[in-house]
């Protein structure tokens, strides 16, 4: 017959389990922060009219951007632990501004 786990070999679990289960998070915020910035001359930014300052767009050359919307709000950006860069699910690899824009912006939901 076993025993009963004591209150101290349960919290000491619960703490594995939880900081086992951070890591990852914790790996991605490292990540991110050494992520080169995507800079609007990029190809891939060029493509989709990506700009690092969206209160400096030209309404009338982006028919499709709203005023207010920027990369913060969007759904494709992972804020970063600090600072103004992030990870942007349309450009892999790169880390662009939470000021910025470009045309694949979806408002977060
Ligand atoms: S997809 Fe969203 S987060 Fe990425 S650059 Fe465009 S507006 Fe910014």
């Amino acid at each position: 017959m076993s025993q009963p786990m004591s209150s101290d070999r349960r919290r000491f679990l619960s703490r594995i389990v939880l900081g086992a289960a951070a890591l990852p998070l914790l790996r991605m915020t490292a990540a991110q922060a050494d992520l080169p910035h995507l800079t609007p001359d990029d190809p891939a930014a060029k493509a989709l009219g990506y700009t690092s300052d969206s209160s400096k767009i030209d309404p009338k050359a982006s028919p499709t951007f709203k005023a207010g919307s920027h990369c913060a709000g969007c759904a494709l950006f992972t804020a970063p632990a600090s600072g103004d860069w992030g990870a942007c699910g349309a450009f892999a690899g790169k880390a662009v501004n939470k000021n910025g824009w470009c045309m694949a912006y979806a408002a977060k939901g």
